[in-house]
């Protein structure tokens, strides 16, 4: 934006915000600092923030001089969390390129999609996930070069029509600083797609300032309050919204990062921390769900974790509260790949601590910081206020939310008027109240919820209500057609293991325990297996609804 004409300028210094600019503030200032990566067995592999500044050097020299990546050039990762991920998530976009995550959960069909939309040269690629990426190559028009890294069959790549580098031998002897350029704060550094749960694929293209905004955000005491004393356990894949953004927040402050790799199951997870003792802790409650189980089956230490922040999905205030009692307290978020990902955060407010008000605020979605605008839209387009009450659809904007999507280097950003207001607001698709103070309750994604005879069933509250019976492992809920209403609610229940437990029983917990009222119960009652996740580890409802409707789910009516 260029000044108006009778702007008075300031005196301060134009500095871009570059993430090259964070990975030198880390790697000088926290050289100390480590990333602690799982390796499944005896000590974990320690890389300090110094060496990982070094090593990103030589791999910015690599891919520029042997591979050839220039100007906006798309480099690929699909890769665990660990080290070797750091490197890229700075290398590529210091040296000017851009950095792309590969969601390795995605069926194959869809990766596909998103190498080509992106065009991307290069992929670089834990040995471990050869077996996911060689099939996949000879589809993959604009792949040129695979840099592998890490422990895994080589041979997976013989006769393929790519060159294959060594990450080590790649890196090995290359000058460990590199002259960054003073890229154009707004230039493209990172993109990820979202999982096309509707329609194709959608990318979102972050920029150097929006990462660099983000990670300050993230940092701050009223996000996740990080410093050089912390070290956080990122367990949020860094394929999923740039692992909440953690990478880079922690070079900005000096904070370790434990990386779980490949190792991702509860047993491993709840040994690292026993061993590790991290202080902080990222993940979807799915995740959380499952060490819970570990952990009571086989009790750990995880004391040392003073923050765990829940978020990807809504967090069960069950859960919460089992790991408040754990010693870990929890503390929600909200956020989208759209969002960078951070949108809100729940610290209860000074005022109601120690008082019945603290944990009504900490099981909502929290406060928005000062970089997002909120507002919430009714059906028929009107802003309805903040008074904890009207409910509608959520639209947020700032400094790191999307304005569009990504559609090819040449072609003209899409804004499709379902995802963007004509003033430019991301729609999110969520649908809640926020409170006069700015607290943001979620009641369902819109296309989650039960619209039965005229009236909305919010899913998320039928599910955490559920989920707060000692019987029931998981539960999702979701909408199926009723030639009375419209919809009604179809409860689908986890049971623990080896607990059983009868329909009425449920529903009667619902309705005299939970305060649920009696035309929001459900009367379709199913016990299912688990529920089936999304490639971030989210309940996906409409694989629920398709077995509703294929009748391959055994219903009860009460
Ligand atoms: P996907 O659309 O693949 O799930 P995202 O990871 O971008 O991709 O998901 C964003 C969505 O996840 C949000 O729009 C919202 O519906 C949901 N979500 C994220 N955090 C929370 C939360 N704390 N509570 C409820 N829903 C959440």
């Amino acid at each position: 934006m260029s000044p108006r004409e009778d702007t008075v300028l300031s005196t301060m210094q134009d500095v871009p915000l570059l993430i090259s600019r964070i990975l030198t503030h880390g790697s000088t200032v926290h050289g100390t600092s480590q990333v602690i990566t799982w390796t499944g067995e005896g000590e974990p592999h320690r890389r300090s923030f110094a060496e990982i500044g070094a090593r990103a050097a030589q791999l910015a020299h690599a891919l520029r001089d042997t591979l050839g990546i220039r100007g906006d050039d798309r480099v690929a990762t699909l890769a665990w969390n660990n080290a070797e991920h750091v490197e890229a998530y700075f290398a590529v976009p210091s040296m000017g390129a851009v950095l792309h995550t590969l969601n390795l959960r995605l069926p194959p069909e869809q990766l596909v999609w998103i190498v080509n939309h992106a065009a991307d040269r290069v992929v670089i690629v834990n040995g471990s996930l050869l077996p996911l990426l060689a099939p996949l190559l000879p589809r993959l028009g604009t792949v040129e070069h695979v840099v592998v890294a890490g422990p895994g069959d080589r041979s997976l790549l013989d006769g393929a029509a790519v060159r294959v580098h060594e990450y080590e031998e790649l890196i090995a002897g290359r000058p460990t600083s590199y002259d960054w350029p003073e890229l154009d704060e707004r230039a493209a550094a990172a993109m990820c797609y979202t999982s096309g749960t509707t329609g194709d694929p959608k990318g979102v293209v972050y920029s150097h300032r929006s990462v660099y905004l983000h990670s300050m955000q993230i940092v701050m005491a009223e996000a996740m309050g990080l410093t050089d004393r912390d070290t956080s356990l990122v367990v949020v894949p860094q394929f999923h919204v740039n692992a909440w953004g953690l990478p880079h927040a922690t070079f900005m402050s000096g904070v370790n990062m434990l990386m779980p790799d490949r190792f991702l199951q509860p047993a491993p997870l709840a040994e690292m921390i026993e061993s590790v003792r991290p202080t902080h802790a990222a993940a979807v409650p799915t995740i959380w769900q499952g060490l819970l189980a570990e952990l009571t089956a086989r009790p750990r230490d995880i004391s040392s974790l003073n923050r765990v922040i829940i978020g990807g999905s809504a967090c069960p205030p069950s859960l919460m509260q089992a790991f408040d009692k754990l010693g870990a307290p929890v503390c929600h978020a909200w956020g989208m790949t759209e969002t960078s990902p951070l949108g809100t955060i729940s610290h209860a407010p000074a005022h109601s601590l120690g008082t019945d008000e603290e944990f009504g605020y900490r099981v909502t979605q929290g406060r928005f910081p000062a970089g997002v605008e909120a507002r919430l839209t009714g059906p028929g387009g009107e802003r309805l206020p903040w008074d904890g009450e009207s409910t509608g659809e959520l639209e947020v904007r700032g400094n790191w939310i999307a304005g569009s999507y990504y559609n090819g280097p040449d072609a003209p950003p899409l804004r499709p008027d379902d995802k963007f207001s004509e003033d430019g607001w991301l729609k999110t698709g969520d649908v809640g109240t926020i409170s006069p103070d700015g607290f943001l309750t979620l009641t369902d994604r819109a296309k989650d919820v039960i619209k039965s005879g005229g009236e909305w069933i919010s899913s998320v509250e039928l599910e955490n209500a559920l989920m707060s019976h000692p019987v029931v492992a998981e539960a999702a809920v979701v909408a199926v057609p009723d030639d009375r209403w419209g919809e009604r609610p179809l409860a689908t229940v986890v049971l623990k293991e080896g607990a059983a437990a009868d329909f009425a029983s449920l529903s009667a917990f619902l309705e005299e325990r939970c305060g649920i009222a009696k035309w929001q119960l459900p009367e379709r009652w199913t016990i299912i297996e688990g529920v089936p996740k999304t490639s971030v580890g989210k309940f996906d409802k409409k694989v629920l609804r398709k077995r509703y409707a294929d009748g391959e789910l055994d219903v009860t009516r009460l």
